[in-house]
């Protein structure tokens, strides 16, 4: 499995038709042998199904409830104001706390090709014509891991459209977000800045940024804070899951 991990980084279309060879390949939700990697079809559209009817929060994206427009959070705390619109694709809960879990931490990196496919679908509906922004990993992160699950994401992207992909952005601290609470993570701003290169060039006006999970909202907040400093006119985002 671990093997075919690899391939399947390596060149998913290969695996895809090697996988029709082999019987032993098992979805990692519910054991079934599959074609499909990492889940099986009937997993992949029970769990990863994106709600394009659901109404968001006109901020942060969330699914409302029983709120008009905005959600509570952003009403009586807004961490986003840099952002015009947000699109988080999954509710980090249940199951799909277990699907981070592997993704990330576990290392079942061809994750990355069902999300990929996930946010080309949101991009083509939301985000066209937008330059794709990705959140940078903390520095010396793909040194030291080996890969970066947002990293992969991109590369998976490029695999399978042409959007314009630019890693605009760098990160400076070395502080990981989620050892901090709230509010060292609501001032450990300035985190990201442009990358040197990019300092005197023409950008693009309009960017949306990639990320895994939004939490509290202030990675995105300080990456667009960053961009628009830049002189980009239109921030979006585009997350995996929403800690909602
Ligand atoms: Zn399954
Ligand atoms: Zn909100």
């Amino acid at each position: 499995m671990k093997f075919l991990d690899r391939i399947m980084y390596l060149n998913f279309s290969l695996l895809e038709k090697i996988s029709k060879f082999i019987r032993n390949d098992k979805c990692v939700i519910c054991s079934k042998k599959t074609h499909m990697l990492p889940l099986c079809s009937h997993c992949n559209n029970t769990y990863l199904n994106f709600n394009y009817s659901a109404k968001r929060c006109s901020n942060c994206g969330k699914i409302l409830v029983s709120e008009e427009n905005i959600c509570t959070d952003c009403r009586e705390n807004p961490v986003i104001n840099n952002i015009y619109k947000i699109i988080p694709m999954f509710s980090y809960r249940l199951w799909n706390k277990e699907l981070l879990f592997k993704w990330k931490i576990q290392g079942y990196r061809n994750f990355a090709y069902i999300f990929a496919k996930k946010i080309l679908e949101i991009y083509n509906e939301y985000f066209k014509d937008y330059v794709i922004v990705p959140v940078p990993p903390r520095p010396g992160k793909i040194k030291n891991q080996g890969w970066d699950q947002i990293n992969d994401l991109m590369n998976f992207l490029r695999k399978i459209s042409n959007i314009k992909i630019v890693n605009l952005l760098e990160r400076t601290e070395s502080v990981q977000q989620k050892k901090l609470n709230r509010e060292q993570r609501l001032a450990n701003k300035d985190s990201y800045i442009l990358k040197k290169k990019y300092l005197n060039t023409k950008l693009p006006s309009k960017i949306v940024i990639i990320d895994d999970i939004l939490t509290t909202g202030v990675t995105l907040e300080n990456c667009a804070i960053t961009l628009k400093n830049a002189g980009i006119n239109t921030v979006g985002a585009i997350t995996v899951y929403i800690a909602d």
